[in-house]
């Protein structure tokens, strides 16, 4: 797969077995691995009790095409969690957001999704979607987009409240789809009051708002929208909710579930309208569910991992001061990332802006031939409630010594 390919150097290492928060390759080396699958083992790699219940479930029958008692469960739980009533389930984090704006879609009437500039939520058509100075256009090199993305998407820069308002303002947008935070070109942070005024925004225009949890669960147990009580009518996530065991849930508030059974009631033959796939919500991926949110990924694990996000946190600011380099270091929750601008970014293209791919190979390659693993084309550490404060430290002590090699050149 193409992200296998561009890690840094002329191949990528060939995993031979991963193991909470360290990896193994097949010459025996071993990592401290900060990527965890990009946020997909968030969990550890192969959390005890996920397993234990990936084992036991695959032996009650993995996919029933029906519900199992783990999906009430689970779906108490997301409520509990992220305080959306209703819930369905999906594979992937990028069906779970076509689902959902596929739903919005169908209960606004209305044929625009709005986005923010450089966001990424999967290979959802509508969203690979850039605003330039002449309006919505492809992402560069988006493959093979089926419609311009100009037709179906108004994409503007995130923290801009007077763009969204322009947008929305035409009526013709659906649904808002965000990550409450971005975090896929760098962290980019919304500034005070932009949530605030997107919500207000969103209701007086009768657009609906949907938040993509997948990457900011790093935030906290309800991810970034319970921990700074945001209000969205849809909530999308994946990646980590099964400990890398593929699934995904989409939320729904109780307007929109009452608009969406309306709605279906109307329909003969929903069950191939767009919505869902066979394998969704099977009983495997539940069950996976079920045992992580319950055991893996509970309230005192997130506790313990912040804390250490605070520790690399502190680590990487201490050597880019040291340094004196014009960089800086952001976190959210326990995902920490340093890029290189002095001043954090306030939308996706000033973070575009500040990429450097060769300056970040060369990090990554440093690093990964001193045992530290990070996430690919980003400068991205993922805290996992197996890592230790001395794999933090291993990764502050890499790190200084790649500045002092830096300092050389
Ligand atoms: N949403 C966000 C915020 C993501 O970062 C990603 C993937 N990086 C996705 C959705 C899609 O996840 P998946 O590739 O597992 O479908």
């Amino acid at each position: 797969m193409p992200w296998m390919t561009e890690w840094a150097g002329p191949f990528p290492i060939f995993a031979a077995e991963a193991s909470g928060a360290h990896l193994t390759d097949v010459d025996g080396n071993e990592y401290a691995d900060f990527c965890l699958g990009d946020t997909g083992a968030m969990t550890g790699h192969s959390p005890a009790p996920a397993a234990a219940a990936i084992a036991a479930g695959s032996r009650r029958g993995i996919t029933l095409m029906l519900p199992s008692e783990d999906s009430v469960a689970v779906g108490e739980e997301l409520a509990r969690r992220f305080g959306l009533p209703f819930w369905q389930f999906a594979l992937t984090a990028t069906d779970a957001n076509r689902f959902a704006l596929r739903l919005a879609r169908a209960i606004t009437g209305r044929p625009k999704v709005l986005v923010f500039t450089w966001c990424y939520h999967g290979s959802v058509d509508e969203t690979l979607a850039v605003g330039t100075a002449g309006g919505t256009a492809a992402r560069p090199d988006n493959i093979g987009p089926p419609v311009d993305p100009a037709l179906t998407t108004v994409a503007v820069e995130w923290n801009d409240a007077t763009a969204l308002q322009t947008a929305l303002a035409t009526g013709e947008i659906a649904c808002v789809l965000c990550e409450p935070a971005m975090t896929n070109i760098g962290i980019v942070l919304p500034e005070p009051g932009f949530h605030d005024s997107m919500r207000e925004l969103t209701r007086a225009t009768g657009t609906l708002l949907a938040i993509d949890e997948t990457h900011t669960i790093c935030a906290g147990p309800g991810g970034y929208t319970a921990a700074h009580g945001l209000d969205p009518d849809l909530l999308t996530i994946g990646k980590p909710l099964a400990a890398g065991v593929p699934a995904a849930a989409y939320g729904m508030s109780d307007d929109v579930a009452a608009r969406v059974l309306e709605h279906n009631e109307r329909l003969e033959v929903s069950d191939v309208g767009g919505i869902g796939g066979t394998l969704s919500g099977n009983a495997l991926s539940l069950a996976a569910m079920r045992a992580t949110l319950a055991e893996v990924l509970t309230d005192g694990a997130f506790e313990r991992m912040i804390e250490l996000g605070a520790r690399f946190e502190d680590g990487v600011r201490e050597q880019i001061s040291a340094h004196g380099l014009p960089w800086h270091v952001t976190r959210l929750g326990c995902r920490v990332e340093y890029a290189f601008s002095p001043e954090p970014p306030r939308s996706g293209s000033e973070a575009a802006a500040a990429v450097d791919r060769d300056l970040d190979r060369f990090l990554h390659l440093h690093a990964l031939n001193r045992g530290v693993l990070m996430t690919p084309f980003h400068n991205m550490a993922l805290i996992s409630p197996a890592t230790t404060a001395e794999d933090v430290d291993r990764h502050g002590e890499v790190f200084a010594e790649a500045l002092d090699r830096l300092a050389m050149l």
